[in-house]
């Protein structure tokens, strides 16, 4: 298998099972910038929608990742930024769609969906999953920080109008930040807009790793439990089981990495991208776990890899062009 630069995983995931996911943004290109983002802050504002990485690239890496024969149940668009910025996202969802019957999911903030071009893109995912965190211009802007040209009753307007289009599941996502976007009247606000956009789930969030901004606060459970009762669609509390969507959060670093390794071979630098962890913690617990022989190390093409001595007969392990 050649480097991996634009997939990651498949990690656990409490919401989308062993989930691929696909980075098609270059880091951090959004047209938000949340105040939440455990990304970081927005290196890239932008509105301006391009192939900013080819489809071929992407179909071609997630071919070599299916092929390993690694277990997928979602291919999911997510990652450094907003993924509805590519153009290509819907070549590529096709191109997914004739490769394998592996369901693909889209995470999105939601924002361009009032564009008939980006709806169209994201109809042949199976699940689309976009957040909304606000429907009041004040709480948005504090809350998003959008870029200017966003407008938040358009924004509303777009999701709900490809609801209508769509015929897949639409799970909306909401992230509530302390003293941010949680009023009575904002939670009240989101209420109704849920209902209105029928989404077949609405899931509340709040802050669960490092933020972008050190100055904010995430809702305690009992707080978000009681949000809860405000909405009158089928709704559930996510925070604390939500980590990029896509690992176990209740695991320790040791365990997520040793989880990730266990899968299949991995650099350091993969496990930093995957996991979004610092070098300095991937390097500790990678040398705790070689000096209690739980992971081996294994060279190729000059390429030091991490891999499990639990797993014989791994696939992907290849040597001069023979599976070992
Ligand atoms: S949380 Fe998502 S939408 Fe918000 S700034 Fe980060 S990448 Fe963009």
């Amino acid at each position: 298998m050649n480097k991996l630069k634009y997939t990651f995983g498949p990690v656990p995931s409490r919401r989308l099972g062993y989930s691929l996911g696909v980075d098609i943004i270059p880091m951090k290109t959004c047209n938000l910038n949340c105040v939440y983002c455990e990304l970081g802050r927005s290196t890239e504002m932008t509105m301006t929608l391009k192939e900013y990485i080819p489809a071929a690239v992407i179909l071609d890496e997630i071919k070599q990742v299916i092929d390993s024969g690694e277990r997928i149940d979602y291919i999911t668009f997510s990652g450094s930024g907003e993924p509805t910025l590519n153009t290509a996202m819907g070549e590529m969802i096709r191109g997914i769609k004739a490769m394998t019957d592996i369901p693909v999911a889209v995470l999105t903030n939601g924002t361009l969906l009032y564009m008939p071009e980006v709806r169209e893109m994201l109809y042949d995912a199976d699940l689309v999953i976009p957040s909304l965190d606000a429907v009041s211009r004040e709480a948005f802007r504090k809350v998003d920080r959008p870029h200017g040209h966003l407008d938040i009753d358009r924004i509303v307007e777009g999701i709900i109008t490809f609801r209508h289009e769509y015929k897949g599941p639409i799970w909306l996502e909401i992230l509530f930040v302390k003293n941010i976007n949680d009023s009575p009247q904002e939670v009240k606000l989101l209420a109704e807009v849920a209902e209105k956009i029928g989404a077949e789930l609405v899931q509340l969030n709040t802050i669960v790793r490092p933020p972008a901004e050190s100055n904010v606060e995430p809702l305690s459970d009992i707080e978000l439990e009681v949000i809860r009762t405000r909405f009158t669609c089928k709704t559930e509390v996510i925070a604390h089981f939500k980590s990029d969507d896509s690992t176990t959060p209740n695991l320790s670093h040791e365990d997520r990495i040793y989880d990730l390794i266990i899968r299949r071979p991995v650099t350091k630098d993969e496990i930093i991208a995957s996991l979004r962890l610092t070098p300095e913690i991937v390097a500790h617990h990678v040398a705790e776990m070689l000096n209690t022989s739980r992971i081996m190390t294994s060279e190729y093409s000059g390429e030091l890899y991490y891999t499990s001595p639990r797993v014989k007969n791994r696939p992907v392990l290849v040597e001069n062009g023979k599976s070992s």
